[in-house]
């Protein structure tokens, strides 16, 4: 907390919207990882959310299993990228938009906005002096700070509204673009953490990719449950949890400074997609061991936090 306070006040700024997340595999298995950390009291608790949930009997239970504990635990894991799938779903509306139209209010939502500034916090920072704006609110920081309490809290529908939430962005800030956008004198609007940055990855025959993207995309690009179950499992064996944190301001510290020293480990160019920035093995390998750690760390912090509430 105190480390997150003294970054905060000393180089944090801003956010414009940046365009991804952990992709629907990402997202999968921090919510695999988790489920299988939650205590039994937890996991009736978080199951018996999702069941009242508005979308339960359709989006969140789509193809899941028929019976009762493979179909709880493949609504958990579908609810972690709810808040991705809702940006596309014309019952809900971008409340950030200046020209925002309201959509209709439904039962069991407290709120029919899809929330795109929730996904991230960027603390901003500049390396050649460029100005950096002041943070912005609401964000992931702000809202996992009132979407904690709000899971346990009285108000049921709150409570499961907030859920799908919860999984999605404790995933989301452990992605370290996520956390942090860079601002220079090419790019002094920012780079929308790595949105503007093309790289092009060492695999044979890789197109230009935005860096965003490109660790979006580190967890596979495969949703299915056997690379989910198969990837979890091997994050949960080479990663066993030493005491869980449980707080968000550590998370988002710690995105910060790993997208400082491994995401943003190339020079102040930003590469376009013409002409790309050439990744390396030497980014690329510490790259993708930080995202297994992260994963790894968002699945079993998300279990502490709701065996923590959820008791
Ligand atoms: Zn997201």
């Amino acid at each position: 907390m105190i480390r997150a306070t003294i970054v905060t006040a000393a180089l944090l700024a801003c956010v414009t919207p940046t365009l991804f997340a952990w992709n629907e595999t990402g997202h999968r298995l921090t919510a695999a990882i988790a489920y299988d950390y939650l205590t039994p009291q937890a996991r009736a608790r978080v199951d018996a959310l999702l069941r009242r949930h508005p979308d339960y009997k359709t989006l969140l239970t789509k193809g899941a299993p028929a019976d009762a504990a493979g179909k709880a635990r493949a609504a958990f894991l579908v609810a972690s990228y709810w808040p991705d799938t809702i940006r596309n779903d014309p019952r809900f509306y971008d409340e950030s938009r200046a020209d925002a139209k309201p959509t209709r209010q439904l039962p069991g939502f407290p709120s029919m906005a899809s929330h795109p500034t929730w996904h991230y916090v960027d603390f901003n920072f500049s390396l050649d002096g460029t100005a950096i704006p002041p943070i912005e609110t609401p964000n992931a920081l702000t809202e996992l700070n009132r979407l904690i309490p709000a899971v346990a809290g009285r108000d049921q529908m709150l409570a499961s509204y907030s859920l799908p939430w919860l999984i999605h962005l404790a995933g989301d800030v452990h992605n370290p673009l996520h956390t942090v956008s860079r601002y220079s004198k090419l790019l002094p609007k920012g780079d929308r953490g790595g949105n503007d940055v093309w790289v092009r990855p060492t695999r044979e025959g890789a197109q230009a990719v935005n860096l965003h993207s490109f660790w979006d995309g580190l967890g596979g690009t495969d949703p299915s449950p056997a690379y989910v179950d198969r990837y979890a499992k091997e994050l949960r064996d080479a990663y066993t949890p030493p005491v869980p944190d449980t707080h968000p301001e550590t998370w988002v510290v710690e995105g910060f400074y790993n997208a400082r020293s491994v995401a943003y480990k190339f020079s102040l160019e930003n590469g376009t997609r013409d002409n790309p920035l050439p990744l390396t093995r030497d980014y690329e390998d510490p790259a993708r061991t930080l995202s297994r750690e992260r994963l790894a760390a968002a699945g079993m912090r998300l279990a502490a936090v709701l065996n923590d509430r959820l008791r």
